[in-house]
């Protein structure tokens, strides 16, 4: 008798929640979603202690924009002094070499990243970031290099694209700002057009989803609530 593929994924999943737990601390991808709301779901079942992740308050676990979707990642923290908190920005100096030909623009600048490696969502190295120092036409510049436990290396062109992307408004900003200025109106059909025209598919997504399940009685102002409510601070 072959499991079917549910019951495969609860093997995965509960020989990788016992693998964390071994390794008390660690942060272990548990898995990988389709969607941001499933693994958002799985998100809130670890932090309020169901089944392989009793009691409450043992685990920590976020979800991350990865490759190959939403990935989860979980780290065992109960029965011991809590461990440091995962922050979920870092600001780095990185090289940078001008936009023109001829290094003429060669200096530092210090961005601001997320600490989720874009590859496998998994934690960056916050904690091995350390000074690189180097010279460039008679100048002693300094900028940060870090190395991920997950072992993808981080360049610092991909770094700059990342921090450029970063700046962009979040779903949450975004409709407010929109909203503040009449580009919608109270409509929240509105606000999830808006969201999609903008590239945030799953929040767009989602908010559809409530327009549903609130049967049309839905404004734009709520979806800022409910964005906020949804993701504990921003979705991506
Ligand atoms: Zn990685």
């Amino acid at each position: 008798m072959s499991p079917d593929k549910l019951t495969g994924h609860r093997v995965q999943f509960a020989a990788a929640a016992r693998s964390a737990r071994e390794q008390r601390g660690t942060w272990v991808r548990l898995g990988v979603y389709g969607s941001v709301r499933g693994s958002r779901t799985t998100v809130g079942r670890i932090r309020n202690g169901k089944a392989d992740f009793a009691p409450v308050g043992a685990w920590d676990a976020y979800s991350a924009a990865c490759e190959d979707g939403q990935a989860v990642w979980a780290r065992c923290i109960g029965g011991g002094p809590a461990p440091a908190p995962l922050p979920d920005t870092m600001a780095v100096r990185i090289r940078y070499d001008g936009e023109g030909p001829g290094y003429e623009g060669v200096g530092v600048l210090t961005v601001t990243i997320s600490t989720r490696c874009p590859r496998c969502g998994g934690p960056r190295g916050v904690e091995t970031i350390r000074p690189y120092r180097f010279a460039h036409d008679g100048q002693h510049l300094v900028v940060d290099a870090w190395k991920n436990p997950c072992g993808h290396e981080d360049v610092y062109a991909a770094v700059l694209a990342e921090s450029r992307q970063e700046r962009r408004a979040t779903p949450t900003e975004l409709v407010q700002a929109a909203y503040a200025a009449r580009e919608i109106g109270v409509n929240a059909a509105q606000a999830a057009n808006l969201l999609e025209r903008n590239g945030y598919d799953d929040a767009a997504a989602l908010v559809r989803g409530e327009i549903k399940n609130r049967e049309g009685t839905f404004t734009s102002l709520q979806v800022v609530g409910f964005l906020q409510e949804l993701t504990g601070g921003e979705a991506r």
